[in-house]
């Protein structure tokens, strides 16, 4: 048995992620940790809403609530919207919880007391009527290259030029319209990745088994230019993690907080010990799970994420762990494997939370249970290139894949043998060479399901359980008990035995992409029996003959091409 540490990286609080987010994090993180416990592994999993930065505040300013409860809302919105999606972290987290105050206070602490933290004094733009320093993305002008009145401090989205904000005429705040603006200098803590470099360098050549893309995008990062260069770890802001030099007090830094970028990936160490918080368990609980000399140095460390994260993960929160342990007292356990995405587009353009663009995954529960989603999702996951979803893809497959493989198999089976025998395991019968085939190829493609499950390469392991559940398909087709009853009912009872104890198999194999329907499948089976098959000539007569089960209702109903032009047309603007 290992010990597996998975990570999903945090989806952040401003309102209700789409299904592009679900697939590029969330929901592989899950499915790789519901296989894991599958395996008989012990598994962290761990999953929280980034909760700090402007956008947090704008977006609460949009909802007229105080920012935190804005979050605390929007948090138990998230929550409520992932436990629909079985998605089966074992903490959700928030990086505004104490824990994550204190630790990221600690962490930065500890970089100071290596000589990791630099202070740099900057000129900002102020807002007087505002009250604060404005990001230059919040600052709003006339552009002095189009005239295009409503240019960003940062760029023109008219002609795309680079701006700073005071190249802008007529600057004015994007927060309250305010005019009254001046520059002024503010002090700031930059975390000195640059000494880093090295350190880091070799690191990343340690992680051979690696993705090209992931590590290149790494050493770009490290070597471009004039290479890793610092970074600012701290704003001008109200809400966020004060900034503090461990328990003390940081003179000069009063009122400012640190950049969200620092704070959210020290949250998955945080929402950890928040984890073993609200199950009432000791510090020891949780550090085993992250502290190389407090029991981590056996334990493996996955993170999933979107590409547009991987320089953080492999280079910004590295730095943080790397430094804290400077003098060799604070060995955090640093991550082992890497796996990300690219991005999902959606029906010819792509989603977009802030122009409300696709299906968000409030609405997808509303239309259909979470299995349709979580199958469509994890089968063409964007994993070597981006993907699309359109809904006469998401109809086809699920009619085929669910209803006609999956789905039919399960029905043809229980209702005949409730027709002709009854509602228990019949008896009789001998196996024969037909049935050592089907044991033989189905011990062929679990096998290499399993090595591609291990290996994280998730459509190609929805194609392998495709291909499982269609072996069994298959050998009913040839069996034909139907035809078989009518002159051997023993044999025909030997097929149908086979076959009820393939729908227990295929609710083992399948409960990882379709929990809801593996469970239904199980119950129906009069069974409670999760082992993953070793032998699957053993697992194929697990249950005898006598052996009372139920006919489910139908695992998976069709998507008629009314629903699907329905949704199609009632998706195809943008959210209200
Ligand atoms: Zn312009």
């Amino acid at each position: 048995m290992a010990r597996i540490l998975i990570t999903s990286a945090l989806p952040y609080i401003n309102g209700i992620k789409h299904l592009g987010n679900l697939v590029g994090s969330q929901l592989p993180a899950d499915l790789y940790a519901r296989y894991m416990r599958a395996r008989g592994h012990e598994v962290m999993f761990i999953c929280a809403t980034d909760e700090h930065g402007t956008p947090a505040e704008l977006a609460a300013a949009k909802a007229e609530q105080p920012v935190d409860i804005y979050c605390a809302e929007m948090h138990e919105t998230q929550a409520a919207l992932a436990r629909g999606f079985k998605l089966s972290f074992d903490h959700f987290g928030r990086s505004s919880s104490a824990r994550n105050h204190a630790l990221t206070q600690h962490m930065a602490g500890r970089l100071n007391a290596a000589g990791l933290i630099s202070e740099v004094s900057e000129k900002q733009v102020y807002s007087n009527a505002d009250g604060r320093f404005l990001p230059d993305r919040y600052i709003e002008g006339t552009c002095p290259n189009c005239g295009y009145e409503r240019a960003r401090g940062d760029q023109c989205e008219n002609c795309t030029k680079q701006l700073s904000p005071t190249d802008l005429l007529e600057p004015h705040s994007a927060i309250s319209g305010s005019t009254d603006l001046e520059v002024r200098e503010t002090k700031h803590l930059f975390l000195r990745q640059s000494t880093l470099r090295d350190q880091l360098d070799a690191w990343i050549d340690t992680k051979t088994d690696w993705p090209i893309l992931t590590t290149s995008i790494a050493k770009k990062w490290l070597h471009d230019g004039d290479g890793l260069r610092d970074r600012g770890i701290t704003r001008d802001l109200d809400w966020g993690i004060a900034v503090k030099d461990g328990d003390n007090d940081w003179p000069g830094m009063e009122g400012k907080v640190f950049y969200v970028w620092f704070d959210a990936p020290i949250e998955y160490i945080a929402a950890t010990a928040e984890w073993a918080d609200a199950n009432g368990l000791n510090e020891a609980a949780w550090r085993r799970w992250w502290r190389e000399d407090e029991g981590a140095d056996d334990v493996r460390y996955v993170q999933f994420m979107g590409k547009d994260n991987v320089p953080f993960h492999t280079l910004s929160f590295p730095a943080t762990q790397m430094g804290a342990n400077f003098d060799g007292s604070e060995p955090w356990k640093m991550v082992d494997y890497i796996k990300s995405f690219n991005y999902l587009n959606y029906d010819g353009g792509q989603f977009s939370t802030s122009q409300g663009r696709g299906v968000f995954m409030d609405q997808a529960l509303s239309i259909l249970p979470s299995d349709y989603w979580r199958w469509w999702l994890l089968s063409h996951a964007p994993e070597s290139n981006d993907s699309e979803f359109t809904w006469e893809n998401f109809q086809a497959s699920v009619n085929k894949d669910l209803a006609d493989v999956l789905g039919n198999l399960v029905s043809r089976v229980t209702k005949f043998c409730r027709s002709k025998f009854s509602e228990a395991v019949p008896e009789g019968g001998e196996m024969g060479a037909p049935e050592a085939q089907l044991i033989a190829d189905l011990t062929t493609r679990i096998r290499s399901y399993e090595a591609l499950m291990e290996g994280m390469e998730v459509r190609k392991s929805a194609a392998e359980l495709r291909a499982i559940w269609a072996l069994g398909n298959e050998y009913l087709q040839e069996a034909a008990p139907w035809s078989v009853f009518k002159t051997d009912p023993a044999q025909a009872a030997m097929q149908i035995r086979l076959a009820l104890n393939l729908i227990r198999l295929y609710a083992v194999l399948s409960k990882p992409f379709v929990p809801d329907a593996a469970a239904a499948m199980m119950a129906a089976m009069g069974a409670d029996d999760w082992r993953w098959p070793e032998d699957i000539s053993d697992a194929l007569t697990t249950l005898p003959a006598g052996h009372e089960f139920t006919t489910p209702d139908v695992l998976f109903s069709k998507i008629t091409d009314e629903q699907r032009d329905d949704w199609a047309a009632r998706f195809s603007g943008v959210r209200a």
